[in-house]
């Protein structure tokens, strides 16, 4: 019917589903669920027929869903890390150097180890940045285990084992080995399924349709899309996706669509506490405060908050 809203599913709230939802508030319907192919089904089993589907699942997330719950997640860690004078973080990626960073820096009196199962952190970077990070928190004092890892199944404060045999106490531990990609809806999906590739993203094309679908979009970490996973990219995939849906919308046989080409010269930011980090541009490899002012200060929260049109926190 002429005027009659399309639907548009999209699947996952991340950087790149919220900025679709938001992109396509006013051009059509919206919804978010769980498990899909070319209809789509939710987790409560309801089946939602869709003109579009969006898939943005880039990770998983098991932990607190409301903002209430998340609030109160949030606290219990930083009572947690308050009572404890020594802590363990299992896990070198961005996630266990960047707590490392954040606790040395607020609480510089406690004792930290980080273990790393691999020969360097933050290894989706180059090995410059590995060494910056792992000088910085070394200087204040963060004891760093390269090339052992610490099993994550039975874990009890205060004696943990490394798998080498290194004995570690602290009082307590975070874990930060690591998200899933949120693909085990797609493998379920016969569909969709061979599109993974081997690590399990899913295929695009420059248009950031999943291949071999004309209304079928990927964006976000979930795309096999070559270059470094980063949020400022998955928000220029979904402007691609926007402007694709926008204009199939008005033309179903459109072939003029936007493309989006793999950002050879990507930047990565680790922040290392709140006034400096590591910043891997194309041309180099910088520590302290240039990367501490992009990043640090508020981890992009002002900058993601603007761009869902929503006000600035006072
Ligand atoms: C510590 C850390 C620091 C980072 N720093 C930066 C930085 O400084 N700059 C930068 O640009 N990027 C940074 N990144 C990377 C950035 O966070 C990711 O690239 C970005 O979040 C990817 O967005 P996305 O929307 O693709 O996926 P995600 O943010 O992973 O969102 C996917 C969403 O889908 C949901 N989901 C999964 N499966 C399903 C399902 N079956 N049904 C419904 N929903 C589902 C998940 O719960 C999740 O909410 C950092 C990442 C980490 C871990």
């Amino acid at each position: 019917m002429a005027g009659e809203k399309k639907k548009v599913v999209v699947v996952g709230g991340g950087i790149a589903g919220s900025s679709i939802a938001y992109g396509l508030q006013n051009d059509a319907d919206d919804s978010a669920v769980s498990v899909t192919e070319s209809e789509l089904t939710t987790d409560s089993g309801e089946v939602v027929p869709f003109d579009f589907l969006v898939i943005t699942t880039g990770t998983t997330f098991s932990g607190p869903k409301t903002k209430v719950e998340r609030i109160e997640d949030f606290e219990a860690k930083k009572k947690k890390i308050e009572d404890s004078d020594s802590i363990l973080i299992i896990g070198g990626g961005p996630v266990g150097v960047e707590l490392a960073g954040e606790i040395a820096t607020d609480f510089p009196k406690k004792k930290l180890t980080l273990v790393q199962s691999g020969d360097r952190l933050i290894d989706f970077l180059g090995p410059k940045a590995s060494d910056k990070a792992q000088k910085w928190l070394k200087n204040k004092g963060v004891e760093v285990i390269l090339n052992d890892r610490v099993e994550t199944d039975d874990l009890t404060p205060p004696n943990y084992v490394t798998k080498s045999g290194k004995q570690i106490t602290a009082d307590a531990h975070f874990v930060a080995v690591g998200k899933k990609l949120g693909k085990g809806w797609i493998e379920a999906s016969p569909a969709l399924k061979e599109k993974l590739n081997d690590e399990g993203r899913l295929q695009v094309e420059q248009t950031c349709q999943v291949a071999g679908f004309t209304n079928i979009f990927a964006a976000g970490d979930i795309t096999d899309i070559k270059e470094i996973k980063q949020g400022y990219l998955a928000a220029r995939h979904a402007a691609a996706v926007i402007s694709n849906i926008k204009k199939l919308i008005k033309n179903p046989d459109e072939k003029k669509l936007s493309t989006y080409k793999p950002s050879e010269k990507a930047i990565g930011l680790v922040s290392l506490g709140r006034q400096e980090g590591v910043a891997q541009f194309p041309f180099a490899t910088v520590g302290g405060w240039l990367p501490g002012k992009l990043k640090s200060k508020d981890l992009f929260v002002g900058q993601t908050r603007s761009s869902l049109g929503l006000k600035q926190k006072a």
